[in-house]
């Protein structure tokens, strides 16, 4: 089951067409990463997705429910963390919690049961500070435990981790690790490497389209660029190795930098046999021969050129 279907997305400001037709599929218990520059669109489409935007063009469902805007009945699936969560600073954690319980109009056992639950598992247990005391990171923490109250099947963070500092962003990460389980869970972000560490699916978002979709398993394997690397710590190795005969054919789409060599091929396995039985025959012993993989942050680079 798709938790979020969105078809033919278009936004415009003014002149500016900032969602030109964008599609994107969000299957239910995956963590999914929105990526795309400042000003890509990514805040936008999340308001479109939770009412609060009109889209001029489009349809966005929510577990197969058409979400229309200023009607926020596909919200009662939703949590939302926004990229700056307001709070009322002179409250403490569990006071603040207590207030989102009321407003849903949850009984006070069951406020106390899930700001415990919430409380623990953002780690603001025990917490007695005010929230105006709070560092960004607790806020964020705390944005997550309001945005996980109602239990939604989904969860919707704008740059949850864009200004913390490494240790703040990793509490963040585990925790949306953690609900993975329960709720599916979509952020957008320009941090590659929280997107490495925790997602299974993402979408690249540029020019207002999804220039790359699909699991970074899926995305790494379609761009593959079949290149091979071969490097020698001796200079007379990698001298021998090109004018070796046998490596000729090989060589002439290649490229040289230093120790390393990249031979790039159309038959990536024949190539390496090749090379494997050359080497073999010359007595020459690389220090490294691998497969390149294409690195997300190259890949990304290149979708949003
Ligand atoms: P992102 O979240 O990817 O950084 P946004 O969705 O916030 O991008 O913004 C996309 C573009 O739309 C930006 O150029 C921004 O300036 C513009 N924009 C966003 N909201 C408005 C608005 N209410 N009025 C005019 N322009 C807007």
């Amino acid at each position: 089951m798709n938790i979020l279907e969105i078809e033919g997305l278009r936004k415009k400001f003014g002149a500016h067409q900032v969602l030109d037709g964008l599609n994107i599929v969000v299957p239910e218990h995956s963590v999914f990463g929105f990526l795309g520059k400042n000003g890509a669109g990514k805040t936008t489409t999340m308001k479109i997705v939770l009412g609060l935007l009109k889209a001029d063009a489009g349809e966005v469902r929510v577990l197969g429910e058409k979400v229309e805007y200023g009607q926020t009945s596909t919200n009662r699936f939703v949590g939302y963390l926004p990229d700056v969560p307001e709070f009322y600073s002179y409250m403490t954690p569990k006071e603040y919690l207590r207030l989102c319980g009321r407003i849903t109009g949850m009984t006070d056992k069951q406020i106390m049961r899930k700001s415990e639950e919430l409380l623990e598992l953002t780690g603001l247990k025990g917490v007695k500070k005010r929230i105006g005391g709070f560092s960004r990171g607790m806020k964020q923490r705390l944005g997550i435990a309001q945005a996980l109250f109602n239990e939604p099947k989904l969860l919707i963070c704008d740059e949850p981790t864009s200004a913390l500092d490494p240790v703040g962003r990793r509490e963040v990460l585990d925790i949306m690790e953690q609900v993975r389980e329960k709720t599916t869970v979509i952020f957008s972000t320009h941090v590659l490497s929280d997107v490495e560490r925790i997602c299974d699916r993402v979408a690249v978002l540029n020019d207002g389209k999804t220039v790359m979709e699909g699991t970074l398993g899926e995305i790494k394997e379609r761009h593959r660029k079949n290149s091979l690397l071969i490097e020698f710590t001796r200079k007379e190795s990698m001298d021998r190795f090109m004018e070796e005969p046998l490596f000729r054919q090989l060589l002439k789409q290649s490229k040289r930098e230093g120790s390393q060599i990249i031979i790039h091929t159309k038959d990536i396995e024949q190539a390496e046999a090749e090379i494997i039985r050359g080497l073999n025959e010359t007595r020459l012993m690389p220090s490294r021969l691998e497969i390149l993989e294409p690195s997300l942050e190259g890949l990304f680079m290149e979708a949003i050129q």
